[in-house]
């Protein structure tokens, strides 16, 4: 609970002023319908013998009355008709500071929610694909979400009434004392009791709901997961064993959720019989207490004696002696969800960027020559298992340079070290001579462009996708990068054109399709250094030879990276790279590399063995 103040009063900056007048609000609301009762008392009393009058300031103002209430100077009509307006009048101030309180605090509830998910949003989008590989997408899109909606939850409904309800019980005490402190004592003896069943069903709640609240989730596992894998699941027939198995979790979570249900209904029920017990005990020893002057079975002479109004008095305040209590144990609830959502935001939250931006200002350029350095870099994904073990390289800007070798080499590694996707744990990279640590993420971004084997699409336009890179982009260049990526006849022959929506990440489009979308993005920011990561890997013969015309126009002018496993392409690069066990074990051009008949050599056998009928090279 103490972390969860802090994490509210850490987010709530620039706001603090309205908590406040939400807080001053609601005390005000608690005190004006405290003063309700207390008006009621007046007037009951007013009216029955012996007709007292109202104390504090209620007699201050009265008095001011007296000259205007010619003559019938405190008369029993004139006070009452005084009281009645006081009261309207003190209805009308309780509606204004509710308002104000309920406004503020969603006002505020709604600015904190954006706030945290544009914070949450934001911090995310900033750590590494390293951190982001081993989360569970479902279990992010939590924390987006349902996490912040608690914290919400507690803000709109929550905040206000926890202050209010303690509020309103010292508010009630001490009014109960001020009319008659003997009845407030017997009045107060019941609250432990009636604190310690709350306390005991809230807790039995709490637990419940939390079991059900998991075995929900596992449901929510099951089926993302079976329906994830349909086809698999379809293709092995293990339709029914996953029904079956989806059925004992539905079980497990019906019954835990009936726990829960059970207990809940229970709850209300108990705490309303112990309400009605002790307002009948109170009850009995008021009345006594009025018509003997004695509080019974206690034996003590009142002082000062009951009145009808002390007692209809204390039947309003004992709702708002009891009430509280109720609305308080279920906003443990509400704060306990709370607590858990903002730890588990806070977690995100903590979580340091392993690529962090320079804090040094950067002087260096915009736009890059595109040399590239590799000294002496060593990484890994772990400490402990280095993936590459000391790469020494320079590609001179403009260079055509191809990485080969076995899967699992470490040739994407390698260049997603380029654009800092990961930082090296030794040695350096360095882009036309700047270490690219100095080099802020955006423009040293904007500088590498990469083309990766299976090129993900965006919600959005074709359009969106393509300018993704360069959104201040005119249709005009738009189209020429479109028509240099071969793809804009075919989009010309969509209904929608460019305006046709992406879908799931691009399943509307042909493999094919996509990595010309993608290129036409790539030749749309015209980057100096240019990556491609198997870009045809995945794709037919026939979309690959044309995929492959297309990036021949694509390289021009640029420093290129290009990892294939089709060697027999690699004719026109200047320069081809054999990575193995995370060293550079081969470097040259294709003809050397071929008379050195080492493992270049060997690769390209190998592969011509298998390739030789669709492999273009004769
Ligand atoms: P290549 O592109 O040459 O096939 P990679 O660079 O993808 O090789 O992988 C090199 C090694 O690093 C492999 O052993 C692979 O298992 C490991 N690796 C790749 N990506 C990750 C990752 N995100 N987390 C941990 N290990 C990884
Ligand atoms: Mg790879």
């Amino acid at each position: 609970m103490v972390f969860l103040a802090r994490f509210l009063y850490g987010n709530l900056k620039g706001y603090r002023l309205l908590v406040v007048g939400a807080f001053a609000a609601t005390i005000l609301e608690v005190i004006v319908a405290g003063q309700v009762a207390f008006v009621t008392k007046f007037i009951i009393d007013k009216a029955t013998p012996p007709h007292t009058d109202p104390g504090g300031i209620y007699t201050i103002i009265l008095n001011l009355f007296k000259p205007v209430a010619a003559g019938q100077s405190h008369a029993i009509f004139t006070t009452i008709t005084f009281l009645l307006i006081t009261l309207v009048v003190l209805g009308l101030l309780d509606s204004v500071f509710t308002y104000a309180q309920q406004f503020l605090a969603s006002y505020i509830a709604q600015h904190l929610t954006a706030r945290l998910r544009q914070k949450l949003f934001d911090h995310l989008q900033r750590l590494s694909l390293d951190w982001h590989g081993k989360q569970k997408k479902g279990d992010l899109v939590q924390r987006v979400t349902g996490d912040i909606a608690s914290v919400e939850k507690l803000i709109t409904d929550g905040l206000v009434d926890l202050l209010g309800s303690v509020f309103t019980v010292l508010n009630a005490i001490v009014l109960m004392l001020a009319a008659q402190v003997q009845l407030t004592v017997i009045s107060i003896v019941m609250v432990p009791a009636l604190f310690f069943i709350i306390f005991t069903y809230t807790r039995a709640i709490k637990a419940a709901a939390k079991r059900a609240s998991k075995s929900v989730g596992q449901v929510a596992d099951v089926a993302t997961e079976d329906v994830g894998a349909i086809t698999v699941l379809k293709a092995f027939s293990l339709e029914d064993r996953e029904a079956l198995r989806f059925n004992r979790y539905v079980g497990k979570s019906r019954q835990a959720g009936l726990e829960a249900g059970g207990l809940q209904a229970q709850f209300t029920p108990v705490v309303n019989l112990l309400i009605t017990i002790g307002t009948a005990v109170i009850l009995g020893e008021g009345c006594f207490a009025l018509a003997t002057g004695t509080f019974p079975i206690v034996n003590i002479q009142a002082n000062p004696p009951v009145t009808a109004g002390t007692l209809v008095l204390f039947l309003s305040l004992l709702k708002q002696l009891y009430q509280p209590m109720k609305d308080l144990s279920k906003l443990t609830n509400v704060a306990t969800a709370a607590a858990a959502g903002a730890e588990r935001m806070q977690e995100v939250l903590d979580q340091a960027p392993e690529v962090t931006e320079s804090v040094a200002p950067y002087h260096g350029p915009q736009r890059f020559q595109g040399d590239i350095r590799f000294e002496q870099v060593i990484f890994g994904y772990t400490a402990e298992r280095p993936v590459l073990k000391g790469i020494d390289l320079h590609i001179p800007a403009g260079k055509k340079v191809a990485l080969v070798g076995l899967s699992g080499g470490g040739k994407t590694t390698l260049v997603k070290l380029i654009p800092r996707f990961y930082e090296t744990q030794q040695g350096a990279v360095k882009i036309d001579g700047i270490d690219n640590r100095i080099i802020p993420l955006d423009v040293l971004r904007r500088n590498v462009t990469q083309v990766l084997q299976e090129s993900v699409l965006f919600e959005g336009t074709i359009l969106d996708n393509i300018k993704i890179g360069r959104p201040d982009a005119t249709m005009e260049q738009v189209f020429e990068a479109a028509r240099q990526a071969q793809i804009h006849e075919t989009i010309m022959s969509l209904p929608d054109g460019y305006d046709t929506a992406v879908r799931e990440r691009g399943k509307n489009f042909s493999g094919g399709q996509r990595q010309r979308l993608a290129i036409a993005r790539a030749i749309l920011c015209d980057s100096p250094i240019l990556v491609l990561d198997e870009p045809t890997a995945a794709l037919d013969v026939e979309a690959e030879a044309e995929v492959l015309r297309v990036i021949d126009k694509l390289v021009v002018g640029r420093t290129v990276l290009m990892i294939s496993h089709r060697l027999s392409t690699l004719g026109k690069v200047d320069e081809i790279i054999v990575l193995k066990d995370g060293v550079i074990a081969e470097q040259g051009n294709y003809q050397d590399l071929k008379a050195r008949n080492g493992i270049f050599a060997g690769l390209l056998k190998e592969q011509n063995r298998y390739n030789v009928d669709y492999s273009g090279e004769s």
